[in-house]
């Protein structure tokens, strides 16, 4: 009998290394700042849907709503 694949811990999504904007784990680009510098090595997920009115969205200066990754590659970006 087939062993089950254990459920993936994480969505299917690549966070940009320099803005720390999580992506589709297809996209080529960072949709937020273009970097090529996408990794799945990172935990953590803020999703800021009313930027003006969340603390973290003024810290990292957003303009729109925005999924971003909290740790990247054990570097915390938020
Ligand atoms: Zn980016």
């Amino acid at each position: 009998m087939p062993a089950r694949r254990a459920p993936s811990k994480k969505p299917s999504l690549k966070a940009c290394s320099d803005c720390g904007t999580l992506n589709p784990r297809d996209a080529q680009v960072c949709s937020n700042c273009g970097s090529s510098r996408l990794t799945e090595d990172w935990e953590g997920m803020v999703v800021i849907i009313s930027p003006s009115n969340s603390r973290v969205g003024a810290h990292v200066g957003l303009l729109k709503p925005i999924k971003r990754a909290i740790r990247i590659a054990g570097r915390i970006v938020v």
